[in-house]
């Protein structure tokens, strides 16, 4: 089938990317001039696993094209992928100008039956004004029909989560595009879920809430053992066992971070407090997880009470592995914290260095690997579950730090073993070594 897929960011490259290697002719446009020339040269924008082998690929074999012109991307083919970026507004609610500027070009250029997916996080009722848009700006009066088919890709794991979905939700009341997008999504071997539109829109929210709910759920488990006793880990093993609980999102840390949980718990709560509503569990797994990323400086502060003129290493700045992405991470706001208490910060990363100088600028010091962050700084904060980070050479860092103190925002470490070897140790929801 032909495809546009407007947004090339790291929905709309792996999703183009990935019909591409399923046979499909995909256009991927966007208007970062710059971006689409690099991706012209190979060069890849974001760090995702398995990504720029299927993006060479397809683009050297002639079925995955880059470009910035949406006339082309719209003219010349059928269905349009809308996955451009849906930002937080100041107010919480999601900024949804893109998603605009894309239905007023589809309006102009359309010249045919087409099918305008929405791929993007939207609040319920967007398609909606997406279809009036369109159906009122156009000059001629073709058919079209807008869909939402919402994307649960995990960064990091993109183009797997892509290729291999749970499930794929096809929102709309049309049976032509619904049979359209069931032979689309048809190789990829999932359930497809066929619901209504405001369903569709609304189950992206509701997931995202829900997982966002059980990672603030087990954090705050987790403050509570580490005032009354006991393990978090055992704590979250203890209820993940059981099937209605499941295992997963139940690893205590420092917070959720990323593009998408803080965004969308937002947009949630605001989308029910336009409508009168208010969210009450969503609105506290926001201010939970405020407080969280705020945990690991009030750890060290306990044993570094003033922090001003002291070094801290900060391992890890992506707001999860295997990612580069530092919208939100919980890094962010420990170094903020850390650099307002008037400390220096020498910190490392083994994907998002770059991404970083673009936030922090020369306000810290970039290392060039764990043990060059950690070398003479009065205490170590391990933000990020990089793997490298699992399995550090604890003797030498021990020996490196001025004062042996490891802050483990993770849990990547065994509180014994750590006592043994003579660190002061914090970690989340479980016994402090000090
Ligand atoms: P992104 O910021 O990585 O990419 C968005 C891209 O859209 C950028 O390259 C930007 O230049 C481009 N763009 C903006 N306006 C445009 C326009 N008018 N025309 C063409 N291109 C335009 O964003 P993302 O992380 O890929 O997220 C996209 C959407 O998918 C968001 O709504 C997000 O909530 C949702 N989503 C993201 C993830 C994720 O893990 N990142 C997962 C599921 C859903």
């Amino acid at each position: 089938m032909k495809l546009t897929v407007v947004g090339t960011g790291y929905v709309g490259l792996v999703s183009g990317a990935c019909f591409a290697e399923l046979g499909n002719d995909v256009i991927c446009v966007d208007i970062d001039q710059e971006k689409i020339a690099g991706l012209k040269d190979g060069v890849m924008p974001i760090y995702e696993p398995g990504l720029k082998e299927i993006v060479d690929r397809n683009y050297e074999h002639g079925n995955l094209k880059f470009t910035t012109s949406l006339e082309a991307g719209v003219k010349e083919s059928d269905i349009i992928f809308i996955a451009v970026g849906t930002p937080s507004q100041e107010d919480g609610g999601a900024d949804l100008s893109a998603v605009k500027a894309v239905a007023q070009d589809i309006a102009q250029y359309i010249n045919g039956y087409k099918i305008v997916i929405d791929k993007s996080t939207v609040p319920v009722g967007t398609g909606d004004w997406v279809e009036e848009l369109i159906e009122q700006q156009q000059e001629a009066d073709y058919d079209f029909d807008v869909v939402s088919c919402p994307e649960f890709l995990r960064e990091g794991s993109a183009v797997a989560d892509t290729m291999h979905p749970d499930r794929v939700i096809i929102g709309t009341e049309s049976k032509k595009a619904a049979d359209i997008l069931d032979e689309l999504h048809q190789p990829f071997e999932a359930p497809i879920l066929h619901t209504d539109r405001y369903s569709a829109e609304m189950i992206k929210y509701a997931a995202n809430a829900f997982l966002a709910t059980k990672i603030s759920f087990i954090n705050e488990i987790a403050n509570i053992c580490e005032r009354t006793g006991g393990d978090v880990a055992e704590v979250a093993k203890g209820i993940g066992t059981d099937h209605r609980i499941s295992d997963k999102f139940l690893r205590a840390g420092v917070g959720f971070g990323g593009a998408c949980f803080p965004k969308d718990t937002k947009a949630i709560t605001k989308t029910a407090q336009e409508r009168g509503y208010d969210f009450k569990v969503v609105n506290s797994v926001v201010e939970a997880n405020k407080l969280q990323k705020q945990t690991l400086v009030k750890k060290l502060k306990r044993e570094v009470p003033n922090l001003a003129g002291q070094t801290i290493s900060v391992l890890g700045l992506a707001f999860k592995p295997n990612t580069d992405d530092m919208r939100e991470a919980p890094s962010r706001t420990i170094i903020k914290q850390l650099l307002e208490a008037g400390a220096q910060v020498k910190a490392y990363d083994p994907i998002a260095m770059e991404e970083a100088q673009g936030i922090f600028a020369d306000d810290i010091q970039y290392c060039k690997n764990a043990y060059d962050a950690i070398e003479d700084t009065a205490a170590v904060i391990l933000v990020t579950e990089w793997d490298e980070f699992q399995d550090l050479d604890l003797d030498r860092v021990a020996e490196l730090l001025t004062n042996p103190i490891f802050i483990d925002g993770r849990n990547c470490y065994d509180v014994e073993e750590m006592k043994k070897r003579g660190f002061t140790y914090y970690s989340v929801g479980r016994p402090a070594v000090n």
